[in-house]
C-alpha cells in the first residue's frame, strides 16, 4: 500500500495571520485542500493520514468532508516538532514493512502528480527519495551575527517535500532517533534515514513546488494560482 502523510501540525506563526497557514485561502479552497487533492486523485494512493494542530483541527476536518476524500483514513493530532507530528502519523495505524509512506508539508501546495510518482519509483529502487532544488542562492554559515565559511554552492540542495520511504525504514529511524539522549532538532525525515546510516536519492524538485512560509510566499502562491500558472 502507498500512505501519505499530510502534515498541518504547525502553528504557522511566521506568516502572520490569525489562523494557521495551512487553512488560509489559496483561490477557492483553503491551503491544505490544494496537496491532499493533488495525492487523492492518484490511483498510486491507497490512504491519506492528515496530521493537524489540535486547535485547528475541526476546521481541518471541515475543509477535507469525507464524502469528498474518501481515502483519509483518519485526523490525528500533530506534536510539539515537526519530528513529533510524523512519529504520530507513522503510529497512528497498522502498516506494513514494505508499504511506502510519503510525508508532505501541507504548506506545498502545488506538488504534482509526475513527482510523486517519480518518488514512488526512486523508492522502489533506493528504499528512500525526496525531492531537492539546486539554491539559486550562495549559502553562507553563519554565527551569532557573523559569517563564518561561504561554502561552494554547487554541494548544497534545498529539500522540499514530499520524502518518501518504505515504512520500515522511516520508522527505524524515528525510532532510532527518539531514543537518543542529546537529541538535536531536525527539520526532515531525511535528516533521520540519514542518521541510520542509509543513503536517500536525490529526486529533482521544482521552484513551484514551494513551501508557504512567509507573506511572500502567499503572494507568490496567489498569483500562480491567479496566472493559470498552477492548475
Ligand atoms: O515550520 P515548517 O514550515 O518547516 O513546517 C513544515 C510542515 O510541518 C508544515 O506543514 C507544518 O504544519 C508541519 N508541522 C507539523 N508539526 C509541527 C511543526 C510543523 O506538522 N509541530
Amino acid at each position: 500500500m502507498i500512505h501519505s502523510i499530510i502534515l498541518a501540525g504547525g502553528k504557522g506563526t511566521r506568516l502572520g495571520a490569525d489562523i494557521p497557514k495551512q487553512l488560509l485561502p489559496l483561490g477557492d479552497k483553503p491551503i491544505i485542500r490544494w496537496s491532499v487533492e493533488r495525492f487523492h486523485s492518484m490511483e498510486e494512493i491507497d490512504n491519506i493520514i492528515i496530521v493537524s494542530e489540535k486547535n485547528s483541527m475541526a476546521q481541518i476536518k471541515e475543509a477535507l468532508p469525507y464524502k469528498l476524500f474518501p481515502k483519509i483514513s483518519s485526523f490525528i493530532e500533530g506534536g510539539k516538532e515537526r519530528y513529533d507530528s510524523v512519529f504520530n502519523g507513522l503510529t497512528s495505524q497498522k502498516f506494513s514493512d514494505d508499504d511506502i509512506v510519503l510525508i508532505h508539508d501541507a504548506a506545498r501546495p502545488f506538488v504534482t502528480k509526475e513527482k510523486i510518482k517519480e518518488l514512488i519509483k526512486a523508492v522502489c529502487d533506493y528504499g528512500s527519495a525526496a525531492l531537492y532544488t539546486p539554491p539559486s542562492d550562495t549559502i553562507a554559515l553563519w554565527n551569532n551575527g557573523f559569517i563564518t565559511e561561504v561554502p561552494p554552492r554547487d554541494k548544497f540542495r534545498c529539500a522540499q517535500t514530499p520524502q518518501a520511504f518504505f515504512y520500515k525504514i522511516i520508522k527505524e529511524a524515528h525510532d532510532s532517533y527518539r531514543l537518543l539522549k542529546d537529541r538535536q532538532i531536525v527539520t526532515d525525515d531525511v535528516s533521520l534515514v540519514l542518521l541510520n546510516g542509509l543513503k536517500v536519492k536525490e529526486v529533482p524538485g521544482s521552484t513551484f513546488n514551494l513551501k508557504i512560509t512567509s507573506m511572500s510566499d502567499y503572494l507568490i502562491a496567489q498569483l500562480f494560482v491567479r496566472e493559470g500558472i498552477i492548475q
